[in-house]
């Protein structure tokens, strides 16, 4: 007998597990529907390379931390790479191309498919976001998110990150360029701190040499080894992973309500509404395509949520022909970011951190902040060695460095670095700090996702995605990069480069289906009735700069109450 469930998630990211794991725990029975594939459950032993012998897993006892860590290779290019790594947007088959974008300008629209989303590779920063961004703004006050915040907090959980070299020297140069510590959760004004992240404290054993590093990777603790974005699988099970991405926190807590069950490798093409008897749209189920088989179906529910993240909600919305509304896939933002890198010597490191090297790599990969309301905020980067030089020096709106020899007496250099340049800036890199600057973006009505009038692929007509950041952003960006500038000056940098990233870096999504234009403000659509959206599309706006997803999971917990109240 086949049983529909009350409710339909569609995604399995940032929010859709959060959204799920609340319903679940009220006694409400959930499906959700993920494109991409699940590591470490051993219903699919072999993700990439068959699609298995079920369609769905609700059991936690499925779950298993020892394949996880064998599938998260922890190489970069294996789980990194655009177009085949484990961590693509694309289909859970690597040997086929990734899911299109058309993007006309110079793009990175960094996205992850599969239990876990984006989340998967995420450093965790999981900030609240400023207050004086949400009041008289947002439909809803700061104050109403506070419980929510919490109780994300407590769930996954958050944690201020501990303190390493790259940490010790940001904080030496913050304090010398005039800020000082700022000891709170809710950013009024501006100072630095740890980053809130969702990471377990680390391991308690870490420092005592009777221990390997072998053995320490399958403790509970965080082991500083900084693999934040190649996944994290280090643990003693699969739900105790330090990192707590969605998959490793949120999904196994729905799972033990025995209400929830995922189905991955199921890729939604549409939305399902009737009309009500008051003539209004409501939404009854969705269709889906498996991604191995091709094979089409309906799935019914009470309530659909759709949690696919900011470019294939409002595209799902449009291929579904639910009805017209002009901000549907309008007002994105990305938070228009850049990144500035300080080389240091050997001496003013010593004299400083007392070590000749920063390793940049070691410690969560993001882990000191500025915040500073009214233009963003500045954080450590740490990437690892093939991922900093793709996005520090291979990805920049000024063109090749090399080209033209440097037009400020801020920067060093500005622009991409190749040959002997990138040679020797990646042999320094033990000794760099980056910092990343996330602008407060300001949205604008022209920054969208549409349909391509001309291309299809299996799924239907592919999203075309356009953003040019407004004067204000660019001024605030410009702001940000000075100030980061010399925070790395004044901890002592012999040289700084710019990046100069362009505009259409997507890592923060946000505010395509914004709440007060396209939701209301318990995020239920205000054309279509028994349909939610619960990921970083409903944001009015960028949070003035602080990281989305710890925002997006709190207001999915508070969907679930509302959506709850009213349908069930
Ligand atoms: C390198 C990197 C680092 C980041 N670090 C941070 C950080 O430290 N802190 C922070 O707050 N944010 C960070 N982010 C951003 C963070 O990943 C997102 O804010 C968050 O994942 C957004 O959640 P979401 O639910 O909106 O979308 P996603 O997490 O992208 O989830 C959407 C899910 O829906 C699925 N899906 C899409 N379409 C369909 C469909 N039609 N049918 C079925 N399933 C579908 C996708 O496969 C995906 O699993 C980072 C991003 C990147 C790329």
């Amino acid at each position: 007998m086949k049983t529909d469930p009350d409710v339909i998630v569609i995604g399995a990211g940032g929010g859709g597990p959060v959204i799920a794991k609340e319903l679940g725990e009220l006694g409400i029975n959930v499906l959700v529907l993920e494109s991409g594939p699940w590591y470490g459950n051993k219903k699919w032993p072999e993700p990439n390379e068959n699609r298995g012998e079920v369609k769905t897993s609700s059991d936690p006892g499925d779950l298993d931390g020892l394949l996880y860590r064998s599938q998260l290779t922890r190489l970069e290019n294996d789980m990194n790479d655009f177009v085949s790594g484990k961590f693509r947007w694309g289909s859970t088959d690597r040997r086929r191309t990734p899911w299109y974008r058309n993007i006309p300008d110079q793009a990175i629209l960094w996205q992850t498919a599969g239990i876990g989303g984006s989340t998967i590779h995420y450093y965790a920063n999981s900030p609240r976001a400023f207050p004086d961004a949400i009041n008289n703004e947002w439909p809803i006050s700061y104050d109403e998110l506070i419980p929510y915040y919490e109780k994300v907090e407590a769930t996954l959980p958050v944690e201020f990150a501990p303190t390493t070299t790259k940490d010790a020297l940001f904080y030496f140069g913050a304090e010398k360029a005039g800020f000082s510590l700022n000891k709170t959760l809710d950013a009024t004004t501006k100072g630095f701190r740890p980053q809130p992240n969702a990471i377990l404290p680390p391991n308690q054993h870490l420092m005592d040499p009777n221990y390997s590093m072998e053995e320490l990777s399958h403790m509970e603790g965080c082991t500083l080894s900084g693999h934040c974005g190649q996944g994290c699988p280090y643990g003693p099970t699969y739900e105790k992973m330090a990192k707590r991405s969605t998959n490793v926190s949120y999904v196994p807590l729905a799972m033990k309500t025995g209400n929830v069950s995922f189905r991955p490798n199921t890729f939604v093409t549409k939305v399902l509404t009737e009309k009500n008897a008051n003539g209004n749209d409501h939404a009854t189920g969705v269709q889906v395509r498996d991604t191995w088989t091709g094979e089409i179906e309906e799935c019914r529910a009470k309530v659909v949520v759709m949690a696919a993240g900011c470019i294939e909600t409002p595209r799902l919305w449009r291929n579904s022909d639910l009805p017209y509304n002009p901000w549907v896939g309008r007002g994105l933002t990305n938070h228009y970011m850049d990144m500035v890198t300080g080389t240091f010597d050997e001496k003013t490191l010593m004299d400083i951190v007392g070590s000749s090297t920063v390793n940049p790599f070691v410690g969560h990969t993001s882990s000191a902040r500025l915040d500073y309301p009214g233009l963003g905020m500045i954080e450590i980067i740490g990437e690892s060695p093939g991922l900093s030089a793709q996005s520090l020096f291979g990805f920049s709106q000024s063109g090749y460095n090399r080209l033209h020899p440097s037009d400020s007496s801020l920067w060093d250099g500005r622009g991409r670095l190749v040959g002997s340049e990138l040679e020797e800036a990646m042999e320094a890199y033990r000794r760099t700090l980056t910092l990343s600057i996330i602008t407060d973006d300001e949205v604008q009505f022209r920054n969208r996702v549409e349909l391509d009038p001309h291309i299809k692929d299996e799924h239907g007509a592919v999203p075309r995605v356009h953003y040019t950041p407004s004067e204000k952003s660019k001024q605030r960006r410009e702001q940000l990069a000075k100030i980061a500038t010399n925070i790395l000056r004044k901890a002592g940098a012999k040289k700084v480069h710019r990046t100069d990233l362009p505009p259409n870096y997507f890592i923060h999504l946000q505010s395509t289906m914004r709440m007060g234009f396209v939701v209301d403000g318990s995020c239920e659509a205000y054309q279509v009735e028994r349909l939610f959206i619960a990921d970083n599309s409903a944001d009015y706006n960028s949070l003035g700069g602080p990281n989305p997803t710890a925002t997006t999971q709190a207001l999915a917990t508070r969907t679930a109450e509302l959506l709850a109240d009213k349908y069930f």
